[in-house]
């Protein structure tokens, strides 16, 4: 437990402007914290958010200060102490301070670390040229939406998250969008078979050319533009803008050099402190023991693990300590298409349909062990919801893919019970 939480904590430092730091401060507010809330970030500008980058943002009609997770009068009012710009690059330990890349050492009774992550890079011949896109910060957006204005031929590496998000908005565009995705079939890491078959056929049906187990190997732009990318297989698809969305990794470099455990993030426990308890790490970078996936480390990367991390951490550093516990839950829009997901469908034994996928509108129930591991929703609200409620139980199959069966009756009677 937390030796910091309580009386005796009166300055927390907070490293990152992100959805997780940003919600770390103000929730410590709503709490009724009373010492001081620094929240240090190495990008300029107030803390926004990232998922319109990837979707209505592109379409150039609204402003960056529509991406602001609050206006700066909030800050003002709030008293939490901004610094943007400025990059955190030591953690003493035993003096308890953190030391900025001006000089500045900020003092510190609770440490958050909310770093976040940072874009895998494509590391081939070619991958510097003019044209070469990565999607994570508002200044990448930005060039984005510019250059999407004016390419006809996109070539997309990586159909994950971002790089369907993208497709759907160039190829709606009217751009001829080719996606080069190293596995057998999009989103593979996190959805089912059956719902990666129905994006990828959504996605055909809009006139995009899908090439999996696909190895770039070069970019080529003789005159220091990108014109097309290789694949080993010698084919060239013809390119004049490039995304790269092939995943991430954290930003677990702070923490390591204090010498905090780091494993593909920043360890935690169940309460998200790391092995300093005057420290803890939330959001993207932190690696703590999943209660919907049998406990196992590992991070996640979406909105509502930031805010619900960060959650968790104030209301520990006000008094309230709980282990995390919050339900999983994700959605990505692609065209018309809403996909909603709760809990962690991956990896599963057995799924079954609820639905017409034809319609448009279906969920796909999947199960691990027994229980209900995740439902992933195209354009059904409702499922989800419910999803999130029954997620762990012992509803079998057969009731999940029975359209009369209901399940909200069995939600309630399962929350009754409780
Ligand atoms: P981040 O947002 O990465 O913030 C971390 C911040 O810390 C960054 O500003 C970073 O520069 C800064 N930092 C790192 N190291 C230091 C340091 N040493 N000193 C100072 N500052 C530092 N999720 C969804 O759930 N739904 C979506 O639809 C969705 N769409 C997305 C679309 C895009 C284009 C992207 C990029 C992400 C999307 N996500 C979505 C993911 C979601 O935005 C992230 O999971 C979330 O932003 C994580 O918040 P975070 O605060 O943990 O990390
Ligand atoms: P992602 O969802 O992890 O997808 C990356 C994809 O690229 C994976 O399918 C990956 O395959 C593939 N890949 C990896 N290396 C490759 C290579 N060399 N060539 C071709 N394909 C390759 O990551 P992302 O789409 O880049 O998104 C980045 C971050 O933004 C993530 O944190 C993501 O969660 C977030 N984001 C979220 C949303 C959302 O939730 N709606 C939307 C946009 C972005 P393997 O899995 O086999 O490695």
């Amino acid at each position: 437990m937390d030796a910091r939480a309580g009386d005796d904590c009166r300055h927390v430092v907070i490293i990152g402007t992100g959805q997780a730091g940003f919600q770390a401060a103000a929730s410590l507010r709503d709490n009724g914290f009373a010492g001081t809330i620094r929240l240090v970030g190495d990008e300029d500008g107030l803390p926004y958010q990232r998922p319109p980058l990837s979707k209505a943002y592109l379409a150039g009609t609204t402003d960056r200060s529509t991406l602001a997770l609050r206006q700066a009068a909030f800050f003002t009012q709030a008293n939490i102490d901004i610094t943007a710009g400025r990059r955190a690059i030591a953690i003493d330990r035993t003096s308890r301070q953190v030391s900025l890349d001006d000089g500045i050492a900020l003092p510190y009774d609770h440490l958050v670390l909310a770093t976040g992550t940072r874009n895998r890079r494509l590391a081939v011949p070619g991958s510097d040229l003019d044209g070469v896109a990565y999607l994570r910060t508002a200044t990448e957006g930005d060039w984005l939406r510019g250059r999407l204005a004016g390419v006809e031929r996109v070539v997309i590496v990586g159909a994950g998250f971002i790089g369907l998000e993208l497709t759907a908005f160039a190829a709606a565009r009217g751009c001829a969008v080719t996606v080069l995705e190293a596995a057998a079939r999009p989103m593979a890491r996190a959805l089912s078979t059956t719902m990666s078959s129905f994006f990828q056929r959504a996605h055909e049906t809009a006139g995009v050319r899908f090439v999996f187990d696909a190895a770039v190997t070069r970019l080529i732009g003789p005159k220091g533009y990108v014109t097309a990318v290789e694949t080993a297989d010698g084919v060239r698809h013809a390119a004049d803008l490039v995304l790269v969305g092939i995943g991430v990794v954290p930003n677990i470099e702070l923490a390591a050099d204090a010498g905090l455990a780091t494993d593909n993030g920043i360890v935690v426990d169940a309460h998200l402190a790391t092995d300093d308890p005057a420290i803890s790490a939330i959001g993207d970078c932190a690696a703590f023991p999943q209660p919907f996936a049998d406990g196992l480390r590992g991070r996640i990367e979406s909105v509502q693990n930031a805010v619900d991390h960060a959650r968790c951490v104030a209301a520990r550093l006000t008094g309230a300590a709980q282990p995390y516990g919050a339900v999983p839950w994700f959605w990505s829009d692609q065209g018309p298409l809403k996909l909603q997901i709760a809990g962690l469908p991956a990896p599963h034994d057995h799924h079954v349909v609820r639905g017409d996928p034809d319609s448009r509108a279906f969920s796909v129930f999947c199960f691990r062990d027994g229980r209900l591991a995740g439902v992933e929703s195209v354009n059904r609200p409702g499922d989800h919801m419910v999803g999130r409620r029954l997620l762990g139980t012992a509803l079998t199959p057969a009731q999940a893919a029975d359209p009369t069966f209901d399940l909200k009756a069995l939600a309630s009677a399962r929350a009754a019970a409780a």
